[in-house]
């Protein structure tokens, strides 16, 4: 296909955390990019304890207008639901807001799509005033209600009790989950870690509790009573967090020959697909490792690299994966921000360093390239 620029066009399927970070490493002189998106701005799927606890504390970097990225000036942002690609052609097939649809064509084209895992994280498309209004209205329920119970056993869940206890002291917090422990992909470390601080802040753990899982529960906050199948009486609770982690690909508007039996992007450490060498997947979307775990280890940048390599026949380089979860999990506290290595180590970064370094300088200006603040 001719078109009137001699760069080569990029399409960035979905503008979450893993799309936006890898538009923004691809340079403008190079390529023309492109990115779709349901939503008109980041909704980050990270932090759901601080979403639901303190929202505005949380939008100020995870609910972010792209026109605020300022590495993101050259890239042309299209409001749209993905529903279809075209492998020949080289088109992805979209549909507006109004219904209408459309096409875009690419020379190569990222996936960056993500999951579905919970009522704050669906792919469907929303405007900015819809997204902000889901949000306001979570936080106000949870914080009118007496008792809450939260369901899960992964960093969403635990994070979301221990940050909900904490932010309504008069309110009874229960966290159920399956295991003995918590946070099962995690070193057994940060579980004792973290136990300790849900204690401390009020939470009260519930092992062993297997909850019956209501097929609405990926789509809103619940109300109790939440039924077990291990055996225990039901638990009453004015508002129920379903985090159970049944987390869903976004793919479906993908052929089935790019996905492997779990409906996960087929990818390689070079983050491109087998078989389609114009065709890269990122993010919680992509079946890079057994973890899925290339956004949470930076490929972005790396898959900017492999795009341009890959052009100029040059190596691609290859995505180093851990073999366990790590990162952060509650989220900011009073005494700093934890940050877990896969080997379960805690680093603790005082909260000063947090507020005036962490996020001013490393993660809106290293990581993101600078973040205009709010009009
Ligand atoms: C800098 C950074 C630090 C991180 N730190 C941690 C950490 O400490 N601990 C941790 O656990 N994890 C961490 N993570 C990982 C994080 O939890 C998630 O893995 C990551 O946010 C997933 O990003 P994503 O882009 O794959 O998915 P998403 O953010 O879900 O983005 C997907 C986007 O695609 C859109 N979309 C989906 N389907 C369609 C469609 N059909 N049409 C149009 N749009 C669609 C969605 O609406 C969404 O906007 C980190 C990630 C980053 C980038």
């Amino acid at each position: 296909m001719t078109r009137p620029t001699d760069r080569t066009r990029v399409v960035v399927a979905g503008l979450g955390e893993s799309g936006l970070l890898t538009a923004r490493h691809l340079d403008p002189r190079r390529f023309e990019v492109v990115g779709v998106s349901s939503k008109p701005l980041l909704v980050s799927g990270q932090g759901l304890g601080h979403r639901l606890a303190w929202p505005e504390q949380w939008a100020r970097d995870h609910l972010v207008p792209f026109d605020r990225y300022r590495r993101l000036d050259h890239v042309c942002t299209v409001h749209a639901e993905l529903v279809g690609l075209d492998l020949a052609t080289r088109e992805v097939l979209l549909r507006r807001p109004d219904g209408s649809p459309a096409t875009e064509p690419y020379d190569v084209l990222v996936v960056a799509t993500g999951v579905t895992n919970g009522f704050w994280r669906r792919p469907g498309l929303q405007t900015r005033a819809e997204v902000e209004a889901q949000v306001r209205a979570d936080h106000e329920r949870l914080a009118a209600a007496g008792s809450v119970a939260v369901v899960g056993g992964g960093a969403a869940a635990v994070s979301s009790a221990v940050n909900l206890a904490r932010a309504h002291p008069g309110a009874r917090v229960d966290l159920y989950f399956p295991g003995e422990r918590g946070l099962p992909l995690h070193h057994d470390r940060v579980w004792d870690d973290v136990a300790r601080r849900a204690s401390a802040a009020g939470t009260r753990l519930h092992p062993g509790h297997r909850a019956v899982v209501p097929d609405a529960a990926l789509d809103a906050l619940g109300t109790g009573p939440v039924a077990f199948s291990t055996g225990q009486d039901p638990a009453p609770a004015d508002v129920v967090v379903w985090a159970v982690g049944r987390v869903r690909p976004n793919t479906g508007w993908l052929p089935s020959a790019l996905l492997d039996e779990q409906g996960y992007v087929r990818s390689g450490r070079d983050l491109r697909v087998p078989g389609h060498e114009h065709v890269y997947a990122v993010g919680d979307c992509a079946a890079t490792d057994p973890l899925r775990s290339s956004a949470r280890n930076r490929a972005d940048k790396q898959l900017a690299h492999n795009i341009a390599a890959a052009l100029d026949g040059r190596p691609l380089r290859r995505f180093p994966a851990a073999r366990r979860r790590w990162g952060e999990v509650l989220g900011p506290q009073p005494d700093g921000l934890t940050i877990h290595d896969p080997r379960g180590r805690g680093w603790r970064i005082p909260r000063p360093v947090v507020d005036r370094v962490l996020d001013p300088v490393v993660v809106r200006r290293v990581i993101w390239g600078g973040v205009r603040p709010p009009s």
